[in-house]
């Protein structure tokens, strides 16, 4: 997409919410770390999940661990801006923080799945760029599954039903960048961020933009 096509798409001077999806195992979460590094006055909307924390994940940095209880009670009291199932465990994208932060005219950056996406942009649609991350096929997101070895064989073939479903769904989204090579993808994704970020000097365009 161009400046001017940006323009059109009336983003520009607004605060944006960069919304990463992708099928586990897809490298989204390397990333978006990469990005945040590259760009750390974006504020990262960290997940509230039910689901345990894989070795090495930080609570408050990777996510915000809680349980079924709090997560409902949350619910009942509307204070997800979104949230959604996903393997059997509850994620939720926290309101305050994103209206705080657009409030501040600051941009964000989600990293959520599809369900997710679907309900920030319907809700913020003023404020949403779309961004999928796919694997350059099935094959190679079962062996990046396989080799992460940190869920067990029945977890990866759930995950991988998903990652189906959630592929099925890759033409609603803005952008759409292959991770076959991590770095000229994380290029991609950096690219296509700072593209819409008037305030950031190296702006530019590159990844594939529908
Ligand atoms: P994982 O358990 O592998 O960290 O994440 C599983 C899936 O849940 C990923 O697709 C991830 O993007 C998604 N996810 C993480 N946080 C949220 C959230 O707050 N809302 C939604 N809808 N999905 C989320």
């Amino acid at each position: 997409m161009t400046e001017s096509e940006h323009r059109k798409a009336g983003t520009e001077d607004r605060p944006h919410l960069f919304i990463v999806s992708a099928p586990s195992g897809a490298g989204k979460t390397t990333l978006c770390r990469a990005v945040l590094e590259a760009m750390p006055d974006l504020v990262y909307s960290v997940s509230y999940t039910t689901r345990a924390p894989r070795p090495g994940e930080r609570d408050g940095i990777d996510y915000h661990f809680i349980d079924a209880e709090r997560f409902k009670q949350a619910i009942q009291q509307s204070r997800w801006a979104e949230w959604a199932e996903v393997h059997g465990n509850f994620y939720g994208t926290s309101a305050d923080l994103i209206e705080d932060a657009l409030r501040r005219g600051q941009d964000v950056l989600l990293d959520i799945d599809v369900q997710g996406a679907q309900s920030i942009s319907g809700r913020y649609p003023e404020h949403s760029i779309t961004i999928f991350i796919r694997p350059p096929d099935m094959d190679a997101l079962r062996r990046r599954l396989e080799s992460r070895q940190t869920d067990s064989p029945a977890v990866i073939e759930r995950r991988l039903r998903n990652a189906e479903q959630e592929m099925a769904q890759m033409h609603r989204y803005r952008h759409v960048i292959v991770n076959d090579v991590l770095e000229k993808a994380i290029g991609e994704l950096i690219g296509v961020i700072r593209s819409y970020r008037s305030s950031d000097p190296a702006g530019g365009v590159t990844g594939v933009s529908r």
